[in-house]
């Protein structure tokens, strides 16, 4: 068999955890598999490099934040094969330039396009345990480019189709998806197994348990996941194109702290404006997701929208640099301490009356809604950052746990 393991930064932290991590993978390539082994950063190395770079420059080239933070997993994969070494185990630690991971251009967020697989397909036949750099990408003029946080499960659910792999275990800090963040919610529970597409939801939403476009592609390519616990041995999650268990009129509860409200105030009331807004973010990359437009008055209206918070300063920038020429408008407010919180499920599209539930779940706790949207299969309110926990069990519990 061939396997693909991942291993997030809580489980790479230490020495310790780094040799439990070499244990795990020696225990499979013993048992004849071949092992590609993807990791994070180790503990919050990430955050360490981004504040360092933050101290020295407020607002660092895109370019030169990525070849920052490409040594964090650099550390993490040589140091796990210097573990396995002194272990008596054949090793090699690979980067995304050495592997050849190509991507798009778009530092801090670029897209996978193409793995060779010849050097790592080497190295398997000759019998090391193969241990790559996540969250990495090289683009097509030799750049190092990044994937976005929690990217690395991304990197090992391509690796895994682009060596079909046999299974793509995703290892983590809890035992697997649960009905909501269990750091928040007091009763969240575990799931046996969860759809493709109720998790691309959820992580979407902001389950940060596994990176949406890891989702995204294992559903592509027909990737079977598994999420799991690096610190024990249960179950954990598997995610799949069709779950065994009744469908669920709610699968799971997701909160985003990391999003931002702006509000465009006294439009011109006439056809474009919203073309001519929203153009001018999309031509810089920037997503937007509520959109709320008011009715007209006077000749004039206003939209708000969210986008997330790390990408607040650039959208203002821009709107702020067309306010007088093509946008037109009064004022352009900005409120960061919001979050989104979502009910995702395939179950709600034939049930009438979640939507409600869910309002009054909020209102049970006292917590005012500042924007909704709503589609098929998900309901996301725009809320007070500071009552996200309070709303987050609320709203689990409504659901009770038979429902869920
Ligand atoms: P890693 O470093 O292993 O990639 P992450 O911190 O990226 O770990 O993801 C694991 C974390 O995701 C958990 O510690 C948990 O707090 C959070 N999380 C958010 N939503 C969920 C969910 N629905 N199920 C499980 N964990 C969740
Ligand atoms: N180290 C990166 C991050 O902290 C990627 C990852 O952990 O998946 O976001
Ligand atoms: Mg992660």
């Amino acid at each position: 068999m061939l396997i693909v393991k991942k291993f997030g930064g809580t489980s790479v932290a230490d020495k310790e955890r780094i040799f439990n991590v070499a244990r795990r993978c020696i225990e499979d390539y013993k048992k004849g598999n071949d092992v590609v082994v993807v990791l994070s950063a180790m503990g919050k190395q990430t955050d360490v490099l981004l504040a360092q770079a933050r101290d020295i420059n407020p607002n660092p080239p895109k370019r030169e934040m990525d070849m920052l933070l490409t040594i964090g997993e650099q550390t993490s994969v040589a140091l796990m094969a210097m573990a396995m070494d002194s272990l008596g185990v054949p090793a090699v630690s690979l980067n995304a330039f050495q592997v050849a991971m190509h991507t798009t251009s778009n530092y801090g967020n670029a897209r996978l396009k193409r793995i060779d697989t010849e050097r790592i397909r080497n190295e398997l036949e000759s019998r090391k345990i193969v241990i790559v750099t996540g969250f990495q990408g090289i683009d097509k003029a030799d750049n190092y480019t990044t994937l976005g946080r929690g990217g690395s499960d991304t990197t090992a659910v391509a690796l895994a189709a682009a060596l079909k792999a046999d299974a793509c275990e995703i290892f983590t800090d809890v035992d697997g998806v649960y009905t909501a963040d269990p750091r928040i919610v007091k009763n969240a529970r575990k799931l046996d197994e969860i759809t493709y597409d109720e998790m691309l939801d959820l992580a979407s939403l902001g389950a940060g348990v596994l990176h949406n476009r890891s989702v995204e592609m294992a559903k592509k390519y027909g990737v079977p996941l598994v999420v799991r616990s690096s610190l024990n041995f249960s179950e954990g999650t598997v995610v799949r194109e069709e779950v065994n268990v009744e469908k669920m009129l709610v699968s799971g509860v997701a909160c985003d702290k990391n999003t931002a409200r702006i509000s465009v105030i006294g439009l011109e009331d006439q056809p474009g404006v919203a073309f001519k807004l929203f153009n001018h973010l999309a031509k810089h990359n920037i997503n937007v997701d509520i959109i709320l437009q008011s009715v007209g008055r006077d000749g004039t209206k206003d939209i708000s929208f969210t986008v997330a918070e790390d990408a607040v300063e650039d959208a203002v920038a821009i709107l702020e640099r067309h306010k007088q020429s093509s946008l037109k408008c009064d004022k352009i407010d900005v409120e960061k301490n919001v979050a989104k919180v979502s009910i995702v499920g395939a179950g709600m599209m034939s049930n009438p009356g979640v939507a409600s539930k869910m309002f009054e779940a909020l209102y049970d706790v006292g917590v005012n809604i500042k924007m909704i949207s709503t589609s098929e299969i998900r309901v996301t309110v725009l809320i007070d950052e500071a009552h996200v926990e309070k709303a987050m069990n609320s709203v689990h519990d409504k659901f009770t746990l038979g429902d869920l």
